[in-house]
C-alpha cells in the first residue's frame, strides 16, 4: 500500500461519507506505513482515532482493500506532528501541499457534539437586570467578553428559577460570537457525569479526558449534582484543575455555596472558591415588574392582538413566587387565555385564571416553620428559643427567628412576642433592628439569614 492508495481511497470516501464528515474526520488522518496487514494512520487526538474507528473503520478497510491494499486492520497512532496547542495555530506536515485542518476545528466540533444545544432565548439581551442579580450578571458579562481570565472560575449560585441557566447560556453565546475560533462546551454536571460513566465503561477515558482538556470555556450547570459522586468529582477535579492551569476560563452554577455543598470534597471546595462566588437573590418586585415587561413586549411584538389591562402585570408582580420560571408560566398561561377568548386580560380575568398559580404562590410560611428551621440551622432545641436563657449562641438565633417571623409572615410584633415564649413586642422590635444592623456587618449573620430565607422559602 502506498500513499497514492491512500489517496485513491481518500477520493472514494469523499464521496460517501459527504463534505463534512470528510474534512472533520477523514482529512486530519495521515497514512504513514503499511505492514504485516496493519496500515498505520497519525490522528491529531486519540478521541479522533477512536472515533473514526468506531464510525468509519470497516468502511476505511473495505476500500482500502477495494484499491489493491491487503490490509486486515488500521490502527490510528496520536500524531506527535500535530500538537494541540496554541488553539489556533494551522499545522503542516512535511508534505507543505497537505495541510491539516487546524486541531481547533476538529475540537470544536467533538465540542459541539459533546455540549447541550444552546437555547436561542437565553441571551444577555433577554435577561433582565436588577438589585438581585446585578452582580451575577455584570461577572458574567465580564467573563464572556473575554481579556484577562480574572475570574476563574466563576461561580454562579442561587436558588431555582432564578436565572443561573441563562447567564450560562448568554456567557457562551456572547464568547462565540465575540471569537467564534473558541471551542465552547456547555453542559450539565449530570451530562458531566454519564458521559464519564459511559467513557469509564467504554474504557476510552483518554478520548474523554481529551476532549474536556482541550475546550477553551468549559460551563458546567447545577455542580451540586456530582456531590457524593466520588469518581466523577475526581475526575472532574483533574479537569479543573488542568483548564485553569492552562488559563482556560471555567464557569460553573449550583443552588448553593460551594462550602454549603454537603458531599462535596475539601480540596474541591477550596478550589472553586478560589474564583468570584456570586450569587443570584431571590428576586424583588421591581426586578420581578420588569421580567414581566420585558416578556410581554416580546410577545406583542410578534402577536399584537393581546391587550393587557393595567395594573394586572403589578399584580402578578406583587403576587406571584420569587421563581421566575413561574412567572413566564403565568404569563404564557395568560397570553394563551387571552387570544383564545379574545378579550383584554382585565385583573379579574388575571386571577381567574392563575387561581391555581396565585393560591400555590400564597403558601405562607409559619412561625413554627421559621422556629423549626432556625433551630435546625444552629443546633438548638425549640425549648431553647422559648426559654429564658440570654447567652449569646442562644440569644443571637431567637433574634433572627423573630427578625424572621417580622420580614417573612403578616403576624404583628406582639404576637409573635407571644409566640416566643410570652416576650415583650419591645423585644421583638429590637430583635429585628438587631439582625439588621448586624447584616451589615456581620457576614456569618447576613449568611445565616439569606441561608434560612432561602430554605423557607423554597
Ligand atoms: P435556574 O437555572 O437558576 O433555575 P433559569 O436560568 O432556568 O433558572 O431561569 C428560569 C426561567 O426564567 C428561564 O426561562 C429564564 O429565561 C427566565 N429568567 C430568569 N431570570 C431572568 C431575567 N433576569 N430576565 C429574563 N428572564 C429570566
Ligand atoms: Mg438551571
Amino acid at each position: 500500500m502506498t500513499d497514492d492508495t491512500w489517496g485513491r481511497v481518500r477520493s472514494e470516501l469523499e464521496k460517501e461519507v459527504g463534505a463534512n464528515n470528510y474534512t472533520t474526520w477523514i482529512e486530519p488522518l495521515r497514512f504513514t506505513r503499511a505492514d504485516n496487514g496493519v496500515a498505520h494512520f497519525d490522528v491529531p487526538t486519540s478521541f479522533v482515532g477512536t472515533w473514526v474507528q468506531n464510525n468509519f473503520g470497516d468502511r476505511i478497510l473495505r476500500h482500502l482493500n477495494l484499491a489493491g491494499a491487503q490490509v486486515e486492520r488500521i490502527v490510528f497512532d496520536v500524531s506527535k506532528v500535530v500538537v494541540q496547542r496554541p488553539v489556533l495555530t494551522k499545522i503542516t506536515t512535511k508534505n507543505a501541499d497537505r495541510e491539516i485542518i487546524p486541531s481547533s476545528r476538529v475540537r470544536q466540533t467533538l465540542a459541539q457534539e459533546t455540549s447541550i444545544p444552546l437555547d436561542p432565548k437565553l441571551t444577555f439581551d433577554g435577561f433582565v437586570v436588577g438589585k438581585p442579580n446585578e452582580l451575577a450578571h455584570a461577572a458574567a458579562r465580564r467573563v464572556a467578553e473575554g481579556g484577562p481570565v480574572s475570574f476563574n472560575p466563576l461561580f454562579l449560585y442561587g436558588g431555582v428559577g432564578l436565572g443561573k441557566t441563562h447567564l450560562m447560556h448568554a456567557i457562551a453565546w456572547e464568547a462565540q460570537k465575540r471569537n467564534p475560533e473558541l471551542t465552547t462546551l456547555y453542559l450539565s454536571a449530570e451530562q458531566f457525569m454519564y458521559r464519564f460513566v459511559r467513557a469509564l465503561r467504554q474504557r476510552d477515558t483518554i478520548a474523554f479526558k481529551d476532549l474536556f482538556r482541550s475546550v477553551d470555556i468549559l460551563l458546567v450547570d447545577d455542580v451540586q449534582f456530582i456531590a457524593g459522586k466520588d469518581s466523577t468529582q475526581d475526575e472532574f477535579f483533574h479537569t479543573f484543575n488542568a483548564l485553569i492551569d492552562q488559563k482556560k476560563q471555567i464557569i460553573l452554577s449550583a443552588d448553593r455555596a460551594p462550602g454549603e455543598i454537603d458531599g462535596l470534597e475539601d480540596r474541591i471546595k477550596s478550589r472553586l472558591q478560589r474564583g468570584l462566588v456570586v450569587d443570584l437573590h431571590p428576586t424583588d418586585y421591581e426586578l420581578r415588574l420588569g421580567i414581566l415587561q420585558q416578556k410581554l413586549e416580546e410577545h406583542v411584538a410578534m402577536d399584537d392582538s393581546i391587550v393587557i389591562a393595567d395594573g394586572v402585570l403589578e399584580f402578578l408582580a406583587r403576587r406571584i413566587s420569587n421563581n421566575v420560571r413561574v412567572l413566564e408560566g403565568a404569563l404564557i398561561r395568560l397570553f394563551a387565555f387571552g387570544s383564545l377568548v379574545n378579550r383584554e386580560i382585565t385583573l379579574e380575568v388575571a386571577q381567574e385564571c392563575l387561581a391555581d398559580v396565585l393560591r400555590a404562590s400564597e403558601r405562607k410560611v409559619t412561625v413554627d416553620e421559621i422556629m423549626r428551621q432556625v433551630c435546625d440551622h444552629y443546633n438548638l432545641r425549640i425549648a431553647d428559643l422559648l426559654g429564658p436563657k440570654r447567652t449569646r449562641t442562644i440569644a443571637r438565633p431567637r433574634q433572627v427567628a423573630m427578625y424572621l417571623a417580622k420580614k417573612m409572615t403578616q403576624r404583628s410584633l406582639p404576637e409573635i412576642g407571644r409566640r416566643f415564649g410570652g416576650r415583650d413586642h419591645t423585644t421583638v422590635i429590637h430583635a429585628v433592628r438587631k439582625i439588621t444592623e448586624l447584616q451589615e456587618t456581620d457576614t456569618r449573620i447576613a449568611e445565616d439569614v439569606t441561608m434560612l430565607r432561602r430554605t423557607l422559602e423554597s
